[in-house]
């Protein structure tokens, strides 16, 4: 299971820490839960998710007068397993039925942002959908070429202007492109520089100004591509970008690559977007859908 493999780092510091504290303590006191604390907080999980979290642990001990730590990690996967699921009806993303979908991605220069939208051509494709990519991001030197390096990977094409061009007007031929030919599902990708939030949100809104009119009811997905790397700033990334833009949804890379797998949780909890993608890797296929009991019990056996 490729989703579980992916989430071993964070398995072995969290899961095990907290296994080891279960066997550690037997009985449940003041202390378990404060080492507790400590554990998740240092896997990113996030300060206000952990107290939450270990606020409701208090509570159901308390009530199920669970007095032995072994039966009280039964109900942590049980209480994390709530957390995240309940959310989760808008987890899948939104592929129109008929006619177009466009899907713009957004995120800051590194986070994985163009290997995402080669993955997800792929699995798209897979799906016998036709897909075309938008190269929006005119502003990074490499960027269109990079892409490009994607679509023929995935076998979809690429429609670009040259570098430095406006992004509104490269999405306007894609989108006429995608109309022209039929295609099922365009992707657009898009600048990722924050250093000038005024710019970003104007570019952003330009962009899906465009997409709107040419396409009714579209950006039908507005997806936010962060790196579990990069802990709580993937956090501040995504404050800042949900004030920019309406962001539907994370794609949360490199899980793989971290111990801090626990960010799923501040993500999903503290802003309350659901995590719809997750990369587990730099393959094309190393792309899956976020599923919240195989995190938490991929977690925790
Ligand atoms: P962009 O600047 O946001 O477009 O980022 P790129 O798509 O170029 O990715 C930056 C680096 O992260 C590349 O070396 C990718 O191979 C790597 N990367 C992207 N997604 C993942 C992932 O899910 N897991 C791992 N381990 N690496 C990834």
């Amino acid at each position: 299971n490729k989703f579980k493999d992916g989430l071993a780092k964070t398995r072995h510091s969290m899961a095990a820490r907290v296994n080891n504290l279960v066997k550690r303590y037997r009985k449940v006191d003041e202390d378990f839960f404060e080492e507790l604390e400590e554990i998740l907080i240092s896997a990113d999980v996030g300060v206000n998710t952990v107290l939450e979290l270990v606020e409701k642990l208090k509570d159901e001990a308390r009530t199920r007068n669970i007095k032995e730590t072994e039966q009280l990690k039964d109900v942590i996967i049980e209480v994390l397993s709530n957390m995240l699921t309940e959310d989760e009806k808008d987890a899948a993303i939104a592929i129109q039925n008929d006619g177009l979908t466009v899907i713009l991605v957004v995120g800051v220069n590194g986070v994985g942002k163009t290997t995402t939208i080669g993955k997800m051509a792929y699995k798209f494709k897979e799906e016998g959908k036709s897909v075309l990519l938008a190269a929006g991001d005119t502003f990074r030197a490499g960027a269109i070429e990079q892409l490009e390096v994607w679509g023929e990977r995935a076998g979809v094409e690429v429609v670009k202007h040259n570098e430095g061009s406006d992004p509104a007007a490269v999405i306007y031929d894609a989108i006429m492109a995608a109309k022209s030919r039929g295609v099922d599902i365009l992707i657009c990708d898009t600048a990722g520089r924050l250093q000038n939030k005024v710019n970003l949100m104007k570019e952003l809104e330009k962009v899906k100004r465009v997409i709107s009119r040419e396409v009714p009811g579209a950006p039908h997905e507005v997806l936010l591509v962060l790196d579990a790397t990069t802990g709580q700033n993937a956090m501040t990334q995504a404050k800042i970008f949900g004030e920019a833009t309406d962001v539907s949804g994370i794609v949360l890379t490199k899980l793989d690559g971290t111990a801090k797998g626990g960010i799923v949780l501040a993500i999903r909890h503290e802003l309350d977007l659901p995590v719809k993608l997750v990369g587990l890797g730099e393959g094309i296929h190393d792309l899956q859908p976020f599923d919240s009991d195989t995190f938490v019990y991929g977690l925790f056996s």
